[in-house]
């Protein structure tokens, strides 16, 4: 089979402080066959996991662009339009006989002028390729399925895990089925039911652990092909935006239909118990300071790059300062001006640092501190959580003041594991809390360890409360913003392509 693979994502937050352009994307490098960067696991990024199935399978594949950016927000059309155009010349170039086109998007990109990235590039290469040609789109969790998306994919699926460590599972899966498809030995029958709610729902954790749990197990069902939960991505502010559930079954409409259905009622009624449970800064504080031993983790979830945010704020680490709270870790802050000081000094220096606060209201009040400067890394770097490539951390200056020790940085980073601070000389088990500046994909690498994790709802861009958010396009009703009633589900969509 000949294939062409394509990784373009970008999780879009309407009301991120952070703007995004050509550069966002720049920065964590942008792959292209015609290119001078080396195709690696590092620069194929989600399109390694196609590349590599190929391989086993003595399959043919181009992989063209391969590029994200870290979540901010909507980027700026022309750029949008030059990253879309890259990917779709590059599948021109590779399109004699082609036999599937396999997308990893995220979901929510959203550019200055286009509300629906996934959908406008979905729609260009089926216009592209037409209409027999098995298109794959696999996508995060934390996506907003549209019926563009719908209308022009055969097959989309989503990762189940929050944190997303089934990626290559996944993709896997859909390069299995869009095969099948291609070869005519299924045809699929495609039913969303969008869920008029949003939320961040862990599935590490009871309840939704059972209820991922029971998805798997469904999905075995004969003549189901794939169950997919889109949980929307609830600092989207676009008419489709909200979460989801998606069934494609074997040429079976009803049974398709009919599941999404009561799937759809299910999840619906997780909305409150699905979500971790999270305290003010307070609560989170008091609780810490009661565990005897060990290190304690508190997410600083409102802050997390990963979702948006500047990952500058400073509301968790005026408390500890004021509480007189040592033996603490906070990471990453990225404020840039501040590392550039800190490598001027040199480890061991001395010096007043302004550090954070620097973004917007979102980020707090700048803290001044006199710092010593323990450990500067050019090169740190973690394995990303979706799919293990080693990702730059950017430099990391690593300072001390009162007790506390701050992680800055100049890529704004979420912490997925603690190999970051190790490549920094700390160990963090060593510390009695650790503040880290993620929602909840540093559970996968840090769960292990922890005596006890807190989730903290501070201020900042991604605090829980999406009500106090200016929405102006959202369709509604939908929950937490409105009281909804669990029978005004929207009807189904169903589609048959390729
Ligand atoms: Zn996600």
């Amino acid at each position: 089979m000949r294939i062409f693979a394509a990784y373009f994502a970008h999780e879009t937050n309407s009301f991120s402080p952070i703007p995004t352009n050509l550069e966002s994307f720049r920065e964590l490098g942008i792959y292209r066959p015609s290119g001078d960067t080396e195709f690696t696991p590092e620069s194929a990024k989600g399109a390694w996991h196609f590349f590599e199935e190929a391989q086993r399978r003595g399959d043919e594949i181009t992989v063209g662009l391969c590029a994200h950016a870290q979540p901010s927000r909507p980027t700026r059309g022309e750029d949008y339009r030059t990253l879309r155009d890259w990917l779709l010349e590059d599948l021109q170039e590779a399109q004699d006989e082609l036999d599937m086109v396999l997308l990893f998007m995220h979901g929510s990109m959203m550019s200055e002028d286009c509300d629906d990235c996934e959908g406008d590039v979905l729609q260009r290469i089926r216009e592209l390729v037409g209409p027999d040609i098995p298109i794959g789109l696999l996508l995060d969790l934390h996506c907003n399925i549209t019926e563009k998306m719908l209308q022009h994919a055969t097959i989309i699926k989503a990762c189940k895990e929050y944190p997303h460590t089934d990626f290559r599972d996944r993709a896997l899966e859909l390069y299995d089925i869009c095969a099948r498809v291609r070869k005519g030995e299924v045809q699929p029958s495609v039913a969303l039911v969008p869920v008029p709610m949003f939320g961040l729902f862990q599935t590490s954790l009871p309840p939704m652990r059972p209820f991922i749990d029971s998805i798997i197990e469904r999905e075995q069902q004969a003549g189901i092909l794939s169950i997919s939960l889109g949980h929307g991505f609830p600092w989207s502010d676009f008419e489709s935006a909200g979460a989801s559930v998606l069934v494609t079954s074997d040429g079976d409409p009803q049974l398709a239909s009919s599941l999404a259905q009561s799937l759809a009622h299910e999840f619906f009624a997780l909305r409150e118990s699905g979500q971790a449970p999270a305290a003010n800064i307070e609560q989170v504080l008091d609780e810490a300071c009661s565990v005897a031993e060990g290190t304690v983790v508190v997410a600083d979830m409102s802050d997390n790059p990963g979702g948006g945010a500047a990952s500058d704020s400073t509301f968790i680490l005026q408390q500890l300062l004021a509480r007189g709270i040592r033996d603490a870790m906070v990471a990453y802050v990225w404020d840039p001006g501040s590392v550039d000081l800190a490598f001027a000094a040199g480890e061991g220096a001395k010096l007043p640092l302004r550090i954070g606060g620097k973004v917007g209201p979102a980020s707090g009040k700048p803290v001044d501190l006199e710092v010593t400067v323990e450990h500067l890394r050019r090169d740190a770097r973690q394995a990303h959580i979706a799919d293990g490539t080693s990702t730059h951390l950017g430099r990391t200056a690593v300072v001390s003041a009162h007790g506390i020790e701050i992680a800055l940085n100049d890529i704004r980073q979420q912490p997925f594991t603690p190999e970051g601070l190790v490549a920094c000389g700390i160990d963090p088990w060593k510390r009695r809390l650790l503040v880290l500046k993620s929602s909840h994909h540093f559970y996968a690498g840090f769960h292990q360890r922890a005596a006890r994790i807190l989730y903290c709802d501070a201020p900042g861009t991604l605090n829980r409360d999406v009500r106090q958010l200016p929405f102006q396009r959202l369709r509604r009703p939908i929950w937490p913003l409105d009281e909804v009633c669990s029978d005004t589900f929207a009807g189904i969509v169903n589609a048959a392509t390729g």
